[in-house]
């Protein structure tokens, strides 16, 4: 399995050999009643079709191998058909060209979340943003796999020289992300009051704006994570 899986329930991660139906090693709880869409990568509820675009929802273990006959050039209609008609050894080729770019993800991900206190809005929402745009994106060109590699430890210490290259991050949420941590970070701008202060706050707001579906469920959640201990 080369998805995250984060419990509903706890947003406590998976093991990486989770399957459907096991329950949360945490809490104990239901920890997914979604499905990645193999189509527009999006949750979706496991029924026969994607509320966002309509495709045949599959199983999580063809996600993968879609994302790479999608990259072939397979369409919407014909995706389905083509799955069922690939081979145990096709199936593991594709599933391991997958999980080679998907490791990628995993890494960057793994590091912008130590940058989780240096954000105001707490919570995983915002790495999943980032994986949802970089998910989309496999397999990854040769370009945006040196991007990926020239991120890699940036996160890890926080020193100012470290953080600096942010617009360039293969994510945008990622790239935003790490542009808050930036403004933060440096001491002369860690004043509640410095308009560096609430550029990271319109920055942050604008990755929740994404995430959240509607405006007003936006701003209500938004003010919580803000101003609610
Ligand atoms: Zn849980
Ligand atoms: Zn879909």
């Amino acid at each position: 399995m080369a998805l995250a899986i984060y419990c509903e329930q706890c947003q406590c991660k998976q093991p990486h050999d989770w399957q459907a139906g096991d329950a949360c090693i945490s809490c104990g709880g239901v920890v997914r009643k979604e499905v990645r869409c193999t189509w527009c990568v999006q949750l979706t509820p496991h029924a026969k079709f994607c509320k966002h675009c309509g495709s045949e929802v599959h199983n999580d273990k063809f996600f993968g191998p879609a994302r790479i006959l999608k990259s072939l050039g397979v369409d919407q209609l014909e995706l389905p058909a083509k799955l069922r008609a690939l081979d145990e050894a096709k199936l593991n080729q594709y599933q391991q060209q997958y999980n080679q770019h998907y490791a990628l993800i995993e890494k960057t991900v793994q590091e912008l979340e130590h940058l989780e206190d240096l954000f105001l809005i707490k919570g995983r929402a915002k790495y999943s943003q980032v994986e949802e745009e970089l998910l989309e994106k496999i397999p990854f060109s040769q370009s945006q796999i040196d991007k990926f590699h020239e991120y890699e430890g940036k996160f890890l210490d926080k020193s100012p020289d470290k953080l600096m290259m942010t617009a360039d991050h293969p994510s945008r949420s990622g790239a935003e992300l790490s542009l808050v941590a930036d403004l933060r970070r440096m001491p002369p701008y860690g004043n509640y009051y410095s308009s560096q202060f609430f550029v990271g706050i319109i920055i942050e707001y604008s990755i929740w704006n994404k995430i959240m579906p509607s405006p007003r469920i936006r701003i209500g959640a938004v003010a919580s994570k803000l101003f609610l201990p």
